[in-house]
């Protein structure tokens, strides 16, 4: 799995989809930039979200709200009180751990371990394994779980208290009963803020004290009477956005899964009070099949039902997705009541109140929300595409089996030689294909090297112009997956492809 994951980030550097921020600096620690490749990908993520969030719902428009808010936005949201992480720190390493995730990474262990059991009796028994019984009933792996079951249920508790010195508590028995991790030398819990601040105006006495964003829902929130009314919408509506936000994370690590500046994808659903749990579970659905869309796998998702819920929610689930470090956080639904726009009434001093046509009356909607980071979404897809291939002569090649619809490039025109007229007869093929697809242009190395090549950037098709090209107007066509190349007419690419690409 490690190798995995190094594999993963290397191939992302390699092939030009992720750099290091600033890497001529060493880097900046948990922030990223996103190269030719990447962006590209990345772009087509958002936009394969966008189509089917807002294009494919007639009651869900998408807007762009600023990143700077008004600082009063976070005193009612609650983030300048309570968006707060549990910190710890190791006295020996002098590193510095989120205690949540620390407690989480040993529940896992645990459920790692479980999983172990499960697989090794699913090889002995074969067709005839019935899981979910061997789960209620093998005593080694009950075990497991429910020890699982009470750390998490235990870290909740303590958390929901606010009981730090209980967590730090847990952190240390975790540590005896899992000798190969050593140490217990810890300081106390304390709770950080992982707002970042920043200053408006120029001079100092004027000053204003800012926070970039840390979430994009606020931005929705503060103008939901502005869309409501300028654009007539009918309860229940949707209101889209995607953008950058910004969390000075305790524990930046596992590339892009946690980031300090990173994108999320949120849409707020308005409906009435009342009707929030059908549209919860709506929504939870939905996304789900949005997710699955892609191909990655069914086993590859799994919903985790929140048992401690957030101050401003009465349901809450996250779509899990399985990373190459195992199963976490994609995508969360939240059924968020009217804590938000209720709490902007009461610090603005302003209604925020729809007038329903059909009751005759005024009320604050309440707000079920679908929130997936882009640049989870970036690793779910990228790492899950990242294959290594033995071929039937023995040698291998690495394939990026991205979603033809996300592929950064659909399709590389590669003229066999670089003389005869077949660069000439190539590049007619690249102006034409462009004005519909993003498609490259390579004729540098043997074709085999270039298939390759194209294999890794995950480039869905090669098109090889050759000497019979001239004579009849027909080219080759490579599928990246199966290699397999059929002999079509130039005049039948442009359908070909876009049968394959489109969403
Ligand atoms: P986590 O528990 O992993 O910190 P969260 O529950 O705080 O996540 P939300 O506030 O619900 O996350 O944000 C919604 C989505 O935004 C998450 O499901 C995740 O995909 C994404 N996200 C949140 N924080 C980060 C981050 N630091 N880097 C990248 N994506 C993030």
């Amino acid at each position: 799995q490690e190798d995995n994951f190094k594999n993963v980030i290397s191939h992302a550097k390699e092939y030009g989809f992720i750099f290091p921020s600033s890497e001529i600096y060493d880097g900046l620690s948990a922030v990223y930039d996103y190269a030719q490749n990447g962006a590209e990908l990345k772009k087509n993520i958002r936009e394969y979200w966008w189509k089917s969030m807002v294009q494919m719902h007639e009651n869900i428009v998408g807007i762009d709200a600023a990143i700077f808010m008004h600082p009063t936005t976070w005193k009612a949201s609650g983030h300048v009180d309570a968006f707060n992480d549990p910190l710890i720190d190791n006295k020996d390493s002098k590193k510095r751990y989120r205690a949540d995730v620390l407690i989480e990474d040993y529940a896992e262990k645990l459920n790692q371990k479980a999983q172990k059991e499960i697989d090794k009796a699913r090889e002995r028994f074969g067709d005839a394994f019935d899981e979910a019984q061997y789960v209620t009933t093998n005593p080694r792996v009950m075990e497991y779980k429910a020890k699982q079951r009470e750390i998490l249920e235990r870290m909740a508790r303590s958390l929901g208290n606010e009981d730090l010195a209980d967590v730090k508590a847990l952190i240390e028995e975790l540590e005896i009963a899992c000798p190969e991790s050593g140490s217990r030398n810890w300081t106390e819990v304390r709770q950080f803020n992982l707002m970042f601040g920043t200053k408006l105006g120029a001079s100092a006495d004027s000053a204003m004290d800012l926070y970039l964003r840390p979430e994009t829902a606020q931005g929705i929130f503060v103008n939901f009477l502005n869309v409501q009314k300028s654009g007539r919408m009918k309860i229940p509506f949707g209101i889209a956005q995607t953008g950058k936000a910004f969390r000075n994370e305790i524990v930046a690590r596992q590339f892009i899964f946690r980031m300090r500046e990173f994108e999320q994808m949120e849409m707020q659903f308005f409906v009435k009070p009342g009707e929030e749990m059908k549209w919860y579970d709506y929504w939870k659905e939905t996304r789900l099949k949005w997710h699955l869309s892609l191909g990655l796998g069914r086993e590859n998702y799994r919903f985790h039902d929140h048992e401690k819920l957030a101050h401003y929610a009465n349901a809450a689930a996250d779509i899990e997705f399985n990373f190459p470090f195992g199963f976490k956080e994609l995508e969360g639904i939240h059924s968020r009541t009217d804590f938000d726009l209720k709490a902007h009434e009461q610090f603005s001093g302003k209604k925020l109140q729809y007038f329903d046509t059909e009751e005759n009356k005024n009320y604050v909607p309440y707000v079920v929300e679908t929130s997936v980071g882009l640049d989870r979404m970036f690793l779910a897809v990228f790492a899950n595409s990242l294959t290594e291939e033995t071929l039937e002569d023995g040698s291998t090649r690495t394939v990026l089996r991205l979603p033809s619809v996300l592929a950064p490039t659909k399709a590389a025109i590669l003229p066999l030689v670089k003389k005869d007229g077949l660069p000439e007869i190539s590049r007619k093929i690249v102006e034409e294909l462009k004005w519909d697809f993003n498609v490259a242009y390579d004729e540098k190395d043997a074709v085999g090297r270039r298939y390759r090549r194209q294999d890794a950037l995950g480039t869905p098709f090669c098109i090889t112009v050759d000497h019979q090209t001239i004579e009849d107007e027909t080219v080759t066509i490579r599928h990246r997956d199966s290699m397999q190349q059929d002999r079509v007419k130039i005049s039948e690419l442009r359908d070909i492809i876009a049968n394959d690409v489109s969403m």
